[in-house]
């Protein structure tokens, strides 16, 4: 079997919508599991919709999910030759027609194109005109989906569609097809709002002798609430996810969940993927986003996460958080919480209310713990451990009663990483420092 050629073809909108994303990263893991290539045309015939920075958008996305495309991408706007030279083949062939009725006539048609020129003859000269498919009249199309199964129509419910427009330019349907043979796409994997398109490409390729690609319409990804995902729903581009704090090997372990399964595994490293990946596993009903899903796989990649990564990627060149990141990522589910149960250690924290509360009339305890951390030796997690534990049987009391106030006045909070590590990686006179700082009425 020769190695499997996919791409993906999304139209440069101005960002990189979750699906579009999801397509991608199933196309290259078709491909590159099975030694093929991955492609990557931008469909940038439609000049209106086009938007500055959208095509880096689809670069960006790409590039931080980890899915490397082969060669340069293709731009569809520069195949416009061909294209025309593809149409002009189809009417020399007797496939396509030219075809002059107004759009008011157009328009008036009840049932959709009448084919009225079908059997015309238009020559070049005939004036304005767009030129149509000659779409079969009688039988049926056939798609066998590795998705969808076996998709019929019969030819009298496809349309004469068009390939050419007046002014010279082609069309979608057109473009797909010559730029997909062109670039020796075999598999064609993309959104299941495009199965009925697949269908009429077909006649194209058929009409031109070309062989037919492997088809797999997968299903849309649908909100949480089950409905068509819009930006109402907010985490629709993949920008979102990587300003929210989600790791790329995250988002991309999620997006393969969704619509995709390999027995009850979850946590999918980019090895298993590319060596489980196949079509047939993909489910036929629309899958639906699940934040606490997505959550639960960055939690996980965050504390698998290599430390110098973490702070490369969060901004952060300081000692102290990289000697707390053991600590702090067992904990986090995005990069945001990580950068926010780590900002004490960066500066001194404002105590929240529940903290404030911690440090209310504790005056005698802050004290002792100063004394006491003034005299611990070594100032590590147990050498802290133990002051305070000298701390709470010199008062009589537990170490519950002591350690929430260090917290309070180490790191502004009631709750986060063990206090003693923590204090120990402040440091003896950082937290003499925040002790005597929190003292000061
Ligand atoms: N440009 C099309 C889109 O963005 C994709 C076409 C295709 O994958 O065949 O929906």
């Amino acid at each position: 079997m020769t190695p499997p050629v996919t791409r993906i073809a999304p139209s440069p909108t101005g960002f990189m919508h979750i699906g579009t994303a999801r397509t991608a990263l199933f196309n290259w893991l078709y491909a590159r599991g099975r030694g093929g290539r991955f492609l990557l045309r931008i469909e940038d015939t439609d000049a209106a919709r086009a938007t500055p920075g959208a095509v880096e958008a689809i670069l960006d996305g790409l590039t931080w999910l980890g899915l490397d495309w082969d060669g340069d991408p293709v731009f569809q706007s520069e195949n416009a030759a061909r294209h025309a030279q593809v149409v002009g083949q189809l009417l020399a062939s007797g496939h396509a027609y030219r075809c002059t009725c107004t759009p008011a006539r157009l328009a008036a048609l009840p049932h959709g194109y009448d084919r009225q020129c079908r059997d015309a003859g238009h020559g070049p000269d005939c004036g304005p005109h767009v030129v149509r498919i000659k779409a079969p009249l009688a039988g049926e199309i056939v798609l066998d989906d590795q998705v969808q199964g076996r998709v019929v129509v019969a030819a009298k419910d496809l349309d004469d569609f068009v390939l050419l427009r007046s002014d010279g330019t082609p069309t979608y349907m057109l473009c797909v097809v010559v730029d997909d043979h062109d670039m020796g796409v075999t598999h064609v994997i993309r959104g299941d709002d495009h199965l009925s398109n697949a269908l009429r490409q077909r006649t194209i390729t058929d009409a031109m002798g070309w062989p037919v690609p492997v088809y797999a319409h997968i299903p849309l990804i649908h909100g949480a609430d089950g409905k068509k995902l819009s930006k109402r729903h907010g985490a629709v581009g993949v920008a979102w996810y990587r300003e929210q704090g989600y790791l790329p090997e995250a988002v991309c372990n999620y997006l393969l969940r969704l619509g995709w399964g390999h027995g009850d595994a979850e946590v999918i490293s980019r090895a298993e993927a590319l060596e489980w990946f196949d079509l047939p596993a993909v489910g036929r009903a629309p899958a639906r986003l699940d934040e606490a899903k997505l959550d639960a796989l960055n939690a996980h990649y965050i504390a698998e996460a290599d430390d110098a990564r973490l702070l490369d990627i969060l901004g952060i060149d300081d000692a102290r958080f990289l000697a707390a990141l053991p600590l702090l990522k067992p904990r986090a589910r995005t990069l945001a919480e990580l950068r926010e149960a780590g900002a004490f250690l960066l500066a001194p924290v404002e105590p929240d209310d529940a903290a404030r509360e911690k440090l209310t009339g504790a005056g005698d305890a802050l004290a002792a713990l100063a004394q006491a951390l003034q005299e611990a030796e070594p100032f590590d997690a147990a050498g802290v451990k133990a002051a305070v534990k000298a701390v709470a049987d010199a008062r009589g009391v537990k170490m519950g009663a002591v350690g929430p106030v260090l917290r309070a006045a180490l790191t502004g909070r009631t709750g986060g990483p063990d206090i003693f590590a923590s204090a120990a990686i402040l440091g003896r006179d950082e937290c003499l420092e925040r002790l005597k700082g929190v003292q000061k009425p």
